[in-house]
């Protein structure tokens, strides 16, 4: 009995100190989006799979605070969702990488199309469009610049909807991807009804095509047999080595995006790794 009661005490201060962490952290991440300090993008390159050239980047947030380090985005965009910061932080994200554009347009760099994450919350947030709209206009971004990627989850709950604030988005010449795709529900039937225009394989499916999977091969197979009859690009997600490279030669896919080929960089590391500046 006297042994329970201490358990029963122990977790109680091991439940009070979680609190304690998350709460810290959630009034952390507060202050770092109100002053804009420690939140930093990150640029990950997507190559063509055939003549390698440069074809857009994606954008992945950051967030360095003074005593807790470096968070993993896999920790505070839960918490953010949580705790009602992800909009705020979204369209944070949203708002550095139109300004980075529109930075590399006046130093003469030759920008590429970013995507950018959206989450639930921020896509069904009121009037998305009208946003993206406004953020485009503000920097004097042409339509085609900026792109999102959404997971199948988000789209899945209210389909009609979806299809209306997709083609908003599109109306401004915004690619949209699904991402992750593969580990959600995966009816493949949706994809005809909405007006995505790329589809990411999930990194798991490479990883184990690339260790001779047959299950894998097949649904790889026939993902990309099927995006590319409804006329979708397809991306391979998560390339990390040659064998994984190579698995993929057999299948009809148009991107490659991961380590093998380039990791997620500052914008500064980015444009000298990348862009070319224009001759004047
Ligand atoms: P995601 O959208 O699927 O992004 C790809 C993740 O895989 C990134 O992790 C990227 O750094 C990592 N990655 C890229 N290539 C490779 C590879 O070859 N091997 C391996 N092992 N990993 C690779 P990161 O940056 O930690 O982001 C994790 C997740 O956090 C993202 O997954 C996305 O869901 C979310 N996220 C990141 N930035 C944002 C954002 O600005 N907004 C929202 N809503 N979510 C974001
Ligand atoms: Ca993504
Ligand atoms: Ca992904
Ligand atoms: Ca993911």
């Amino acid at each position: 009995k006297q042994e329970g009661r201490n358990a029963y005490r122990f977790f109680r201060i091991e439940m009070n100190q979680q609190d304690d962490r998350q709460l810290m952290l959630e009034t952390a991440l507060r202050n770092s989006l109100e002053t804009g300090e420690g939140i930093e993008v990150h640029y990950q390159p997507l190559f063509e799979r055939d003549g390698g050239r440069l074809h857009s980047a994606e954008a992945l947030v950051r967030w360095h605070h003074p005593l807790f380090g470096s968070v993993a985005p896999g920790d505070f965009i839960p918490l953010a969702e949580r705790v009602g910061l992800m909009v705020p932080l979204g369209e944070r994200v949203l708002q550095m990488v139109c300004a980075q554009l529109a930075a590399w347009q006046r130093e003469g760099r030759e920008p590429v199309p970013v995507a950018v994450n959206l989450s639930a919350r921020q896509f069904w947030h009121n009037d998305l469009p009208g946003q993206v709209a406004a953020m485009l206009e503000a920097h004097g971004l042409p339509p085609g610049l900026v792109g999102f990627e959404i997971t199948e989850s988000t789209l899945l709950d209210k389909q009609q909807q979806a299809t209306k604030l997709l083609q908003g988005l599109r109306d401004f010449g915004c690619s949209l991807a699904i991402d992750d795709f593969g580990t959600g529900y995966s009816s493949l039937s949706y994809l005809q009804d909405l007006p995505v225009t790329t589809l990411k394989i999930d990194r798991s499916f490479i990883q184990r095509l690339g260790e001779g999977e047959r299950g894998s091969a097949a649904i790889v197979a026939a993902v990309t047999g099927m995006a590319h009859e409804l006329g979708l690009s397809v991306v391979a997600e998560g390339v990390e080595t040659e064998a994984q490279r190579r698995a993929l030669d057999r299948y009809p896919v148009d991107l490659l995006q991961g380590f093998l080929l380039g990791y997620p960089v500052t914008a500064a590391r980015f444009a000298r790794s990348h862009l070319a500046s224009r001759q004047h």
